[in-house]
Parts: structure tokens; sequence; C-alpha cells
């Protein structure tokens, strides 16, 4: 599983790192980051989380 977002599009809420720190992180204007696009086995469930909770829909997951 892999999870890609649109900086353009997300509004620094950061329920992301809330949800699954060490996956996300945000720059200095709050601007989600991702460490890697492919997804720790032992990360899923909280990415698939913080996707779901994502008030802008800039995060989304792939195969
Ligand atoms: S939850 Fe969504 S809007 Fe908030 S920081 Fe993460 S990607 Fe951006």
């Amino acid at each position: 599983m892999r999870v890609v977002a649109d900086r353009d599009v997300c509004m620094s809420a950061g329920m992301c790192v809330m949800t699954a720190d060490g996956f996300f992180d945000q720059d200095d204007s709050g601007v989600v980051l991702i460490a890697s696009e492919e997804v720790p086995d032992e990360m899923r469930a909280r990415v698939r989380l913080a996707v779901g909770l994502c008030p802008s829909g800039a995060l989304q997951t792939l195969p």
C-alpha cells in the first residue's frame, strides 16, 4: 500500500500527524510531509484512519 499527499490541498490541520505520527510529518507551515510513499505494514491501520480523517481530502491511498 502506498499513500500520496497533495500539498496544495492540505489545510495544515495536523490530523494525519496526530493519527499516524512517525509516518506523516508537517513542515514549518504545517503542510503535510510524507516520509515514504510505501506504507510499512505496521503503520497501515493508522495510515488508513488518517486518510479517512483528513478534513481536506489531501491524502489518497494507492494499491
Ligand atoms: S490531515 Fe490532511 S489537511 Fe491535515 S495536515 Fe494532514 S494532509 Fe494536511
